[in-house]
């Protein structure tokens, strides 16, 4: 993929935003289409010659690299040929290859944090945005040829975490607003599940209605929903995720490296196929990879172990908007806010159920 030389010149905040949205939405398509990538796995003398590219200095910012650790950035674009290695830090590896080449050279020019301000349309982000523009639009006007502002249809890249529901458009401001939707949902689905409905239906939403707004005011909390449900995720031999009984292994629901901790409720066991194809990328990540719904077993151990972990880090409260300098265990992008209908889900209770 060839990248614009230089930045396009964008005289409105709106389109501004819109921009930078299309960019994280093509990467992620790129990433989809990818999948996941392989480790590079050079010998001793190709490491050498790739460092040996830059005479041992990061390609990215320049400082100077260790010959027994240093990081290589093979890009999101271009194939992963030697000849395309080249030797970096870590934290411009983290930049080169989580990015695309326009979303870097954003990011060199107004910094990653207002980058975010502004893909999300906060209040700050306007601001900086339309500081930005003032500038860019002085500059242009200085060029011998000013270009044209570009201009695309935003309504193809809306905000993210605005969630239409029924008619009425929810936003979600909080990391509380999307765990607790989310887990009002699994309420609603679990008891339309165990109705045998094939559809929800009235009482379903009102389940919904009911336990959400109670989790909000604080009337309700998570642990009294699925009361006398004891996890039997713990105690029968076969793994969670595809219902297998041989080469089992225990598996962490949130990583350990991430923070899971080592006790019951974050243990389930696993096969090694699933094992090893989750690895480290959070459960939600891999079901959304794989284009599946989550089991609803597992998908509740799941909240259940987010919601704690939230309450007892008192991160129930923040904005969205500032949740990417949290350090969160798990990527709340992927919690399910919309969930299919029972029917689709009865299939895989079922299967699950059948091979507890
Ligand atoms: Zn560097
Ligand atoms: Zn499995």
């Amino acid at each position: 993929m060839k990248a614009e030389n230089e930045l396009p010149f964008i005289d409105k905040i709106k389109i501004f935003s819109a921009e930078l949205r299309r960019l994280n939405q093509k990467r992620k398509e790129i990433k989809k289409e990818q999948g996941k990538s392989k480790p590079l796995n050079l010998k001793k003398n190709e490491k050498l010659e790739v460092y040996n590219k830059t005479k041992g200095t990061c390609h990215i910012c320049g400082s100077d690299l260790i010959p027994e650790k240093f990081s290589i950035t093979s890009s999101l674009i271009e194939s992963c040929s030697t000849n395309n290695n080249l030797p970096a830090c870590k934290s411009c590896k983290r930049l080169f290859d989580n990015y695309l080449p326009d979303e870097i050279k954003w990011i060199l020019k107004i910094g990653l944090w207002a980058k975010t301000q502004i893909e999300f349309e906060t209040d700050l982000g306007k601001i900086i945005a339309s500081e930005i523009i003032e500038q860019e639009k002085y500059r242009e006007s200085k060029r011998k040829s000013p270009r044209n502002p570009i201009d695309i249809d935003i309504s193809n890249y809306p905000v993210k975490n605005n969630q239409i529901i029924g008619s009425k458009k929810v936003e979600y401001k909080r990391i509380k607003e999307v765990l607790y939707w989310s887990y009002a949902n699994l309420s609603m689905a679990y008891k339309a599940v165990n109705d045998k409905s094939d559809r929800y239906g009235r009482l379903h939403y009102i389940i919904r209605k009911k336990l959400f707004n109670g989790l909000m005011s604080g009337n309700m909390n998570v642990r009294s929903m699925f009361h006398d449900e004891k996890s039997k995720l713990n105690s029968d031999k076969c793994c969670v995720y595809c219902g297998k009984t041989r080469m089992l292994q225990i598996d962490h629901i949130i990583p350990q490296n991430k923070g899971g901790k080592d006790s019951g409720e974050n243990l389930v066991w696993a096969c090694r196929k699933c094992n090893a194809s989750k690895n480290d990328i959070d459960l939600m990540e891999w079901y959304h990879r794989k284009n599946e719904f989550p089991p609803i077993q597992v998908l509740r151990n799941y909240m259940k172990l987010v919601i704690q972990y939230c309450i007892e880090n008192e991160l129930m409260e923040k904005d969205l908007d500032t949740s990417g300098e949290i350090n969160l265990p798990f990527s709340i992008e992927y919690i399910p806010l919309d969930f299919p209908q029972p029917n689709r889900l009865i299939k895989r209770f079922e299967i699950n159920r059948n091979t507890l």
